[in-house]
């Protein structure tokens, strides 16, 4: 996987194309990942109980990885991800300024 959580990304496909946000939960089985407040869709809820009262809720759905890019903490430009190394000394590089990430 070549995202983590914490990482700082941008869309670049889907409704919300070019907005930014922070990797809350990497889903690697889904080959996807969740960022709060982003991909959001409504969902519609029965009414349950007086604590789940039902109507339109806001979730975030999981955007796959195909569509988003990493952010370089380094150089700040969105850019793919490169690997470094072997085994337990494999590190992420940014393909454009080459540091480690
Ligand atoms: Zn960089």
């Amino acid at each position: 996987m070549k995202f983590k959580k914490g990482d700082e990304i941008l869309i670049t496909g889907g409704k919300d194309r070019s907005k930014k946000g922070k990797i809350d939960r990497v889903l690697p089985k889904e080959a996807s990942v969740l960022v709060p407040g982003l991909n959001i869709y409504k969902r519609h809820v029965k009414k349950r109980d007086a604590q789940n009262p039902g109507g339109i809720i806001d979730f975030p759905r999981p955007i796959p990885i195909g569509r988003i890019s990493l952010i370089c903490p380094k150089c700040k430009k969105p850019t793919r991800v490169g690997f470094t190394g072997v085994g337990k000394d494999k590190q992420r590089i940014c393909k454009k300024c080459k540091q480690l990430i």
